[in-house]
């Protein structure tokens, strides 16, 4: 595990008692995620866990946008990091090579923060772009300042969605469905309305509120949080939430590997102009 002064891509701190803060400090490029960014939030978020003095996790974000999602022009090789899942064969041809790694950084690490023992609230402002949604939703409390936006536009790119599809769970199967086909921004005050959001509040009071509840929830017995924690999440499970996101995530290799065929590139090459578009509306 990194020491915290190691991290480049994110700061780790204390500030309420019984709370540790991870923030995305990458504003120069909105929170774009390359692979070290993800790799330092599981250092972070495994620090945070084992930590017994800490009982919430609350993730934030430096700058105007929480997170524009996957960092494209990243290239730093999988080998300068100790990976955590037990994948391998990174490197092998065909589609294998490239599904190994997405089930290590972009599914499993969300499913492992998902499933993290402990609380976790994330603070959100600005745009949230595709992958950054998984910088979301794995956690289990969102805090949204009123500027924020959701949006997976990646149909665009010829694939379903990004890669932790659990966008039925989050905002029902209608809404989820139009997200998905028109690649469209939804506000914080509809994702609020639509249960995907617990609180909306204004820009300047997203730090403040946020400690404030986590401040609040430290104040609880921890085994009870963890239980509680739990039940939720078997909830989800037995309304069939891992076996939902394991066939999309099917589905996303199967795009994946047409695009691959037909451009070769894991994606439509023509999908960046259409969502440039779509932002514009
Ligand atoms: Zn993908």
């Amino acid at each position: 595990m990194a020491e915290t002064s190691d991290f480049t891509r994110i700061r780790y701190d204390h500030p309420v008692d019984g709370v540790a803060r991870v923030t995305l400090a990458r504003p120069e490029a909105a929170n774009a995620q390359d692979r070290r960014m993800l790799y330092e939030l599981n250092d972070a978020f495994d620090r945070a866990s084992r930590d017994d003095d800490v009982r919430v996790i609350v993730l934030a974000a430096d700058g105007r946008h929480f997170s524009s999602g996957h960092d494209l022009r990243d290239t730093e090789p999988l080998t300068a990091f100790n990976t955590v899942g037990p994948y391998g064969t990174f490197d092998a041809p065909g589609q294998e090579g490239y599904m190994a790694a997405e089930q290590e950084y972009y599914l499993g690490f969300c499913w492992r923060w998902r499933n993290l023992p402990k609380p976790t609230i994330v603070a959100v402002q600005g745009k949230v772009i595709a992958g950054g949604l998984m910088l979301v939703w794995p956690f289990d409390i969102v805090i949204a300042a009123d500027d924020a936006s959701f949006a997976d536009p990646v149909v665009a790119f010829g694939v379903n969605g990004h890669e932790y599809f659990t966008h039925p769970f989050e905002v029902g199967s209608r809404k989820a469905k139009q997200m998905l086909f028109t690649g469209e921004a939804m506000s914080a005050a509809e994702a609020h309305r639509l249960g995907m959001v617990n609180e909306v509040v204004a820009r300047d009071d997203l730090e403040s509120f946020t400690l404030d509840m986590a401040g609040r929830i430290a104040q609880q017995p921890l085994m009870g949080l963890k239980l509680a924690k739990m039940s939720v999440n078997q909830a989800q499970e037995n309304m069939g939430m891992w076996n939902s996101i394991q066939a999309a995530f099917g589905l996303h290799h199967l795009g994946h590997s047409h695009n691959s065929q037909r451009f070769g590139m894991i994606v439509d090459p023509s999908g960046a102009e259409r969502i440039r578009a779509q932002a514009k509306r």
